[in-house]
């Protein structure tokens, strides 16, 4: 039966019926294929990897893809989750706050995504309840079946016609048998159904274990969870074994037997050092051909395409691999002990140590524990700092000590965000001799409010919805430090995420002193990169965007690119390394869920 032939039969379904299938404008019946991905046995085997892997080696044969995160918690995004619970709030360039997942899209993929990409229980439910408000449900009543399963169908296929994907790849948050995702499955189930044979390919991602007692890989429990994906209605097409060693023939063969799938189709996905290795991996396995098999795609793909892409990111990976030039970049934060709060910065760190060569190794600074009196000593060994996004008051100071001290000793510092505004208030009191210099956010009412929230937001109230987000165009002084990284032609569009800001009336007195505002929003006097002339500080550069969520693999960030380039100037310099060994850190998680 053709997906023209289902989809017709449904629209002449009885009154009663439990078919809802509401089509978004302008989308055609069988226009794209879904390749759907779910987790079994248990979170954190790197689905988005997978997915973004697999989504960018069809991207790489010319296919147009859309990635979509199908996340089962009630928020409506990711704002107001804590990064210590659940890694970096990672944002959109339209403002759509998500799961950092999205990132590793936008990295692998190379493209920009947007709030269609990204779906919540929390959005899901808000849609059913306003269209009940409506009315739109014509006198019935709404259920799971079919009207909140309808909603996500409806989502998965106006995120199909809006980007006209060819291939549509859905990560179904969490595992198999949550209560939360259940209706996400039965959704998935149903529209592989609607739109027919061949429309749709069920990836099961699952984990291969390797107790270190029996030293060998057992299958049970990945057998189990498949099983119960199998119960929920979705025969997988393809197993997708995570494993820390290549799995044997023989568990896979296991698994074969136990969920219908031919052993040719059950495929190791074993450790890797990067992530940028995994779309290469699974070309050697052969998962790509599968996909094609399954979706009847064979005879769609342009190889000329696929090897030039393929060129271009084995490159990358051949530079990664030979990089070796040792740097070391200190990250001064509150979240030091989950290395998930951080991931962009990671990926931007090794983004730019692969372009120049060099092999980055972090210092995590746990900046609550830091003081005047032992930064010296706890900084003694790296090469550069960073100091990231943050939220509240605690572990301000410690990197305020942190700025001073790279100021002082010139050792490079980029500062994102919060980081920016440390190094404002940093300099008002060190340099200015605004002693009392602080942010509001720190300090409702210091005597110099140097860092104050936006005009904008003084109005909004509450958590969430009052912050100036996502992709804001940025007007670089000519001549200035930033501009050279950005260069001329290019201009700089970074990503925002903040309730603060400059303050307008000490710019002038700022800039009087030395600090030159080499970054501003188009027609506000919003300040957003600050730098040091170079006459002063190798590299001294700060921004109040997140630049490390525009860094791409293909596409480094200027600003990482010259961090990490300034910090191998200076480990050249550098005496011998004289801190004390870091204590290990663990801070415990803010009692608010501000992040
Ligand atoms: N807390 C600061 C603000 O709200 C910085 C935010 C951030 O680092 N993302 O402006």
């Amino acid at each position: 039966m053709t997906p023209e032939r289902i989809l017709s039969n449904l629209a002449n379904v009885s009154d009663e019926t439990e078919f809802y299938t509401p089509m978004p404008e302008g989308y055609e019946p069988g226009q794209a294929k879904y390749v759907i991905v779910f987790g079994t046995v248990m979170s954190g085997l790197g689905k988005g990897i997978f997915s973004s892997s697999l989504a960018k080696v069809m991207q790489d044969k010319g296919f147009a893809v859309a990635p979509i995160k199908l996340e089962g918690y009630l928020n409506r995004d990711s704002g107001t989750l804590n990064p210590y619970r659940h890694g970096e709030v990672f944002v959109l360039d339209d403002g759509m706050e998500c799961d950092m997942d999205l990132g590793t899209y936008e990295r692998m993929l190379n493209m920009d995504l947007s709030r269609l990409n990204f779906c919540t229980s929390g959005q899901i439910f808000s849609r059913v309840l306003e269209k009940e408000r409506q009315g739109s449900y014509l006198g019935h009543d709404v259920q799971m079946i079919p009207h909140v399963t309808g909603e996500v169908k409806y989502h998965l296929r106006e995120l199909a016609a809006k980007s006209r994907a060819g291939i549509v790849f859905v990560e179904i948050g969490g595992t198999a048998g949550d209560v939360e995702n259940a209706y996400f499955i039965e959704a998935v189930r149903q529209l592989g159904f609607e739109e027919g044979p061949g429309s749709c390919c069920y990836v099961a991602l699952t984990y291969v274990v390797e107790p270190p007692t029996l030293g060998e890989q057992k299958s049970k429990p990945a057998q189990l969870n498949i099983k119960q994906l199998m119960a929920s209605g979705v025969m997988p097409h393809i197993i997708a074994c995570r494993a820390q060693h290549p799995v044997t023939a023989k568990v896979r063969e296991k698994l074969a037997l136990y969920s219908n799938v031919p052993v040719e189709r059950v495929f190791s996905m074993h450790d890797v050092k990067s992530v940028y290795m995994v779309p290469e991996m699974l070309r050697d396995a052969g998962i790509d051909s599968a996909v094609l098999d399954i979706l009847g795609l064979s005879d769609k793909t342009d190889g000329d395409r696929e090897r030039q892409a393929r060129q271009v990111w084995n490159n990358y990976i051949t530079r990664y691999r030979a990089a070796d030039t040792p740097v070391t970049i200190g990250i001064t934060g509150k979240y030091t002990s989950l290395r998930d709060s951080y991931a962009s910065i990671i990926q931007a760190l090794e983004h730019a140590g692969t372009h120049l060569g060099a092999r980055v190794s972090i210092e995590w600074i746990d900046s609550t524990v830091l003081t005047d009196a032992d930064v010296a000593d706890k900084l003694g060994c790296v090469h550069g700092i960073i100091v990231p996004g943050g939220f509240g008051v605690r572990g301000v100071e410690g990197k305020i000590a942190c700025v001073r001290h790279a100021r002082e000793n010139r050792i490079p510092y980029l500062g994102l965000c919060y980081g920016f505004q440390i190094a404002v208030i940093e300099f008002a009191r060190s340099v200015c001799g605004l002693t009392a210099a602080n942010s509001t956010e720190i300090e409702p009412a210091c005597p110099h409010p140097v860092i104050d929230i936006l005009p904008e937001q003084k109005e909004i109230e509450g958590l969430g919805g009052n912050m100036r987000l996502g992709g804001h165009d940025i007007e670089l002084t000519p001549g200035s430090r930033v501009m050279s990284f950005y260069g001329e032609s290019e201009g700089a569009r970074l990503r925002f995420r903040h309730r603060y800001e400059v303050e307008p009336r000490y710019i002038e007195q700022l800039e009087h002193a030395g600090l030159v505002f080499s970054g501003r929003a188009p027609h506000q006097p919003i300040m957003q990169v600050l730098e040091l002339p170079a006459d002063q500080h190798p590299f001294f550069i700060a921004t109040q965007a997140h630049a490390e969520l525009t860094s791409r693999p293909l596409k480094p960030d200027p600003l990482f690119v010259g961090l990490v380039q300034a910090a191998m100037a200076f480990s050249g310099t550098a005496g011998k390394c004289t801190a004390s060994a870091p204590p290990a850190v663990t801070p415990a998680p803010d009692p608010v869920t501000s992040n």
